[in-house]
């Protein structure tokens, strides 16, 4: 049975996407299936996996609300022409795009909407170890279909004052959707990101959040490093652009420690 994992934080530009699609890569590199999702109308997790968001024929919009299914919708994440990159496993990719936008609306008339991309995932469940949900930077009606569809949320934050108040209300959303719609889902970890061990400030939060949150919080760090920011601009993730890079072997570190941590996997 595949897991499935939301990456989510609703505060916007911390570092979700970043996360799911190193994470994708690092755990195609250590030999697990991996499906990534992307449920973000910006499509920043579809472009960043080599896939243009503007030339696909059917995206997830397709899979929620037009009856397609991920099977006929998914394509192989692509790394370019270089021929050492080539041999780096890929991932397969429901990519998203601007029509995503329209669907929160539409998506209100329908029964069980919630549910859409659970079901859709039920069908190709067989097919991955993994698959990971790239959500928007908000609790709308597109995160709450990732989070029913999902075991668990992975929480990339950066450890700077205000993130532990965001905090709250995710925590609070996920056990909503546990308590009324979604048993299943819980916490994996919180997954301290852009983390600059000379800033005091950031050396505090993250010792605030391993009081509070315990071992909820992922051993692995992700520091900050201009090769993870530099990759997107060659449709790339960081792992696959430059593995050796600081920030690229920290998400390798991370897929392993997420492997070790998710039982059966
Ligand atoms: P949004 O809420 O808009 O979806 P996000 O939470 O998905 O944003 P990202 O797009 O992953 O955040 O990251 C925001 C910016 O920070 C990007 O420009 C990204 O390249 C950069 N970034 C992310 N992680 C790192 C890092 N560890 N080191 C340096 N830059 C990073
Ligand atoms: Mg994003």
């Amino acid at each position: 049975m595949a897991k499935i994992f939301c990456i989510a934080n609703q505060k916007g530009g911390v570092g979700k996407t970043t996360t799911t699609v190193n994470m994708a890569a690092g755990l195609a590199m250590v030999g697990q299936r991996v499906l990534m999702v992307d449920l973000d109308p910006q499509g920043n997790a579809t472009m960043g996996s080599g896939v243009d968001k503007r030339q696909m024929s059917l995206s997830i919009y397709d899979v929620l609300l037009g009856g397609a299914d991920i099977a006929q919708a998914r394509v192989a994440s692509y790394w370019g022409e270089d021929p050492i990159r080539q041999k780096i496993p890929t991932y397969d990719v429901l990519g998203a795009n601007r029509d995503l936008a329209g669907a929160e609306i539409e998506l209100v008339e329908i029964e069980h909407r919630e549910n859409r991309l659970r079901h859709a995932l039920a069908k190709v469940d067989a097919d991955y170890d993994f698959v990971l949900i790239d959500c928007p930077p908000s609790l709308s009606l597109l995160t709450l279909n990732g989070l029913c569809a999902a075991h668990g949320v992975v929480v990339p934050m950066q450890c700077e004052y205000f993130a532990l108040e965001g905090l709250t209300d995710l925590v609070n959303t996920i056990k909503q959707v546990h308590a009324n719609l979604n048993r299943d889902l819980k916490i994996i970890g919180l997954l301290r990101v852009m983390f600059d061990p000379r800033i005091t400030l950031q050396q505090q939060v993250s010792d605030q959040l391993k009081d509070h949150f315990g071992d909820k919080v992922f051993n692995t760090i992700i520091p900050r490093n201009v090769r993870l920011a530099e990759a997107p601009s060659y449709g790339l993730p960081g792992v696959v652009f430059d593995p050796s890079a600081k920030g690229s072997q920290s998400f390798i570190e991370f897929a392993q420690e997420m492997i070790k941590r998710v039982p059966g996997a």
